[in-house]
């Protein structure tokens, strides 16, 4: 595909902080000083306290808002301070339409923090544009949107839920964690604010907590560093400059990772153990069209279900190469149990409710060699196999 000027792997190294314009250094220079020498009483310079903006985190808010195609990016201490600092651009007695397989900790802000702010919400599953419209109340000031969705890696179609947002007047929140800028650009496709939990992919080497935003609109982005600076959430530059490190290598970890995570989201759909895979690059995939249609890409994240919890248990103690951890989106392999992990915020109704059930396992596909992974999934479902054997025959 034609790329404008740069490709996208090109941008990742030659942008704006490709080297230091006052020595040369190719990497960002680390600069740890909290406060910054006035010259002039009457004109500060652009640096002076370093909540406000420090040079270093004010690199990768530049790249990252690059990356997005915006005019501002913010970057803030974790993805949920990313989130929750944009959740206060709203206000008492508004309404946010919001997708009912969030982001745990989204879940746990909305209904257990904002609401006492007197900010409301509905949840609906955004795939359905019916009942995207059919939450929109005289108040919805925003749609919360997660695309593909976690765990069960629904699409949501970008477009049309802020083409709904914008005739109500409401902004269009996308949290970009799953895809990043490599594979799906929200703004491009309507979207206000591009939200990031910058721990995952963007860094990719499960060695820092980091969340960033991008906005598209000049108005918006004043408003959001006001509130950056409110709140005060904001990343520190050791952490900024880790970020910038990794997203380096975006473009290459996300590549391969999201051709293994094919090939074993295939060779999982072979297991007469596995019930269910959910993987966004299938083309029986519900929303396989509308991904295909908003983005360069399936990512490297996939879900699937054992028979029950017992079996569950059995692999995941059989397991050996990936790490059993909450997160994702590292250069090693995540296995995670959305039960207990990413959405143990939610009770256990809710959860079902959802169709996130105690059977399912999310797997996030790192740089191991696919057979090595394949081998070691074999013999932890033959085990499951054998303790079932076991049971059946009463030993
Ligand atoms: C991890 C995650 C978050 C929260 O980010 P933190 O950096 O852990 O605060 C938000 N959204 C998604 C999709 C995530 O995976």
């Amino acid at each position: 595909m034609a790329c404008e000027e740069y490709c996208f792997e090109t941008r990742l190294l030659h942008n704006k902080h490709k080297m230091d314009a006052a020595t040369g250094a190719v990497s960002v220079p680390i600069q740890h000083a909290s406060t910054f020498h006035q010259f002039d009483i009457d004109q500060f310079g652009k640096f002076d306290y370093a909540r406000s903006l420090n040079p270093t985190r004010e690199a990768l808010e530049d790249v990252i808002s690059e990356l997005e195609g915006g005019v501002k990016g913010f970057a803030f201490s974790s993805g949920m301070a990313a989130i929750s600092t944009a959740f206060l651009l709203l206000s008492a007695g508004d309404h946010v339409v919001i997708t009912e397989d969030v982001y745990g900790g989204t879940y746990r802000m909305i209904t257990q923090v904002l609401t006492r702010f007197g900010i409301e919400h509905t949840f609906i599953d955004m795939t359905d544009l019916d009942q995207v419209k059919h939450a929109i109340k005289p108040n919805t000031k925003a749609f919360y949107v997660e695309t593909p969705s976690n765990p069960l890696l629904k699409v949501t179609d970008i477009q049309a839920v802020s083409q709904l947002a914008k005739e109500v007047n409401a902004l269009t929140f996308v949290d970009n964690t799953i895809l990043t800028p490599a594979l799906q650009k929200p703004l491009e496709l309507g979207a206000d604010v591009v939200l990031h939990s910058a721990t995952k992919f963007l860094s990719g080497h499960s060695d820092v907590v980091a969340g960033l935003a991008v906005v598209k609109d000049e108005g918006l982005a004043g408003r959001l560093a006001f509130l950056q600076n409110s709140f005060g959430a904001v990343l520190g530059v050791q952490d900024a400059w880790l970020v910038l490190r990794g997203l380096k290598t975006l473009h290459v970890r996300l590549d391969q990772s999201q051709k293994s995570a094919f090939t074993i989201a295939q060779f999982l759909q072979s297991q007469p153990l596995v019930e269910k895979v959910y993987y966004p690059g299938f083309e029986n995939h519900p929303q396989y069209d509308i991904l295909q249609s908003q983005a360069n890409g399936a990512g490297a994240v996939l879900s699937f279900e054992l028979a029950d919890e017992a079996a569950v248990r059995s692999f995941v103690s059989n397991v050996k190469i990936p790490v059993f951890a909450v997160s994702l989106g590292a250069v090693e392999s995540i296995l995670s149990y959305p039960a207990k992990m990413s959405h143990a915020a939610m009770p256990q109704a809710e959860r079902e409710k959802r169709g996130i059930k105690n059977s399912l396992l999310r797997l996030s596909v790192g740089l191991e060699n696919s057979d090595d992974l394949m081998k070691d999934f074999s013999q932890a479902l033959e085990q499951i196999n054998q303790k079932r054997l076991v049971f059946e025959r009463g030993e």
